[in-house]
C-alpha cells in the first residue's frame, strides 16, 4: 500500500577491482551519482555507495564497493570480497598493462569470492579512442573464454555505464529467481 516505495527487495553487494588509475571510482560516481572528475584523488578507506533501481518490479540495492588504493599493493583482502554476489574487473582501454593484469584479478577472485559471482569484464576510458592499446576483439575474446561479461565504458561520457551496472545486476537477479 502506499508509503511502500522505499521497500528494498534485495540487496546486492557488487565488488570493483581492477588496476589503480582505470577508473573504478569514476564509474562508480557516474553510476552512483551521475558525477565525474577529471582529476581524481586515489580512493582512501574502503568505501561502498549505493543505488537503488528496479529490476522485474523488484526494488533492488546495489551496494558497490570500491577499493582504497589497494590495489597498488596488492592486498584487497578477503573482507572486501565477502558476500559480493557481482564484480566488475575493470582495465583502461589506452594502457595495455592494465588488461594484461585482468588474469591475475580473476585469480584473486576466484581465491576470494564465492565461485557463483557474476563478473563483468569492463574496458574503460573508450572516449580516448585516438589512444586504444587493447583491441576490442582481444578483450571479448578473453571475456568468452573465461565466461564473463564484456563491456566498453566511458565514465567522462556516460558511455555504457548504465548498462555495464544493469547487466550485471539483472543476471544477478535472474539467477536467484
Ligand atoms: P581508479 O584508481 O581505478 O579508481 O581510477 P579513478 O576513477 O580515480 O580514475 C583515474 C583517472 O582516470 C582520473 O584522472 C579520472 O578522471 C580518469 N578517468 C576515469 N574514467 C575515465 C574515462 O572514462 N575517460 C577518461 N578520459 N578519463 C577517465
Ligand atoms: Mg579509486
Amino acid at each position: 500500500a502506499g508509503g511502500g516505495s522505499d521497500k528494498i527487495d534485495y540487496v546486492f553487494k557488487v565488488v570493483l577491482i581492477g588496476d589503480s588509475a582505470v577508473g573504478k571510482s569514476q564509474i562508480l560516481a557516474r553510476f552512483a551519482r551521475n558525477e565525474f572528475t577529471l582529476d581524481s584523488k586515489a580512493t582512501i578507506g574502503v568505501e561502498f555507495q549505493t543505488r537503488t533501481l528496479v529490476i522485474q518490479h523488484k526494488s533492488v540495492k546495489a551496494q558497490i564497493w570500491d577499493t582504497a588504493g589497494q590495489e597498488r599493493y596488492r592486498a584487497v583482502t578477503s573482507a572486501y570480497y565477502r558476500g559480493a554476489v557481482g564484480a566488475l574487473i575493470v582495465y583502461d582501454i589506452t594502457r595495455r598493462q592494465s588488461f594484461d593484469h585482468i588474469p591475475r584479478w580473476l585469480e584473486e577472485l576466484r581465491s576470494h569470492a564465492d565461485k557463483n559471482i557474476v563478473i563483468m569484464l569492463v574496458g574503460n576510458k573508450t572516449d580516448l579512442e585516438d589512444q586504444r592499446a587493447v583491441p576490442m576483439e582481444d578483450a571479448r575474446e578473453f571475456a568468452q573464454k573465461e565466461n564473463l561479461f564484456f563491456l566498453e565504458t566511458s565514465a567522462l561520457n556516460a558511455t555504457n555505464v548504465e548498462n555495464a551496472f544493469q547487466t550485471l545486476l539483472t543476471e544477478i537477479f535472474n539467477i536467484i529467481n
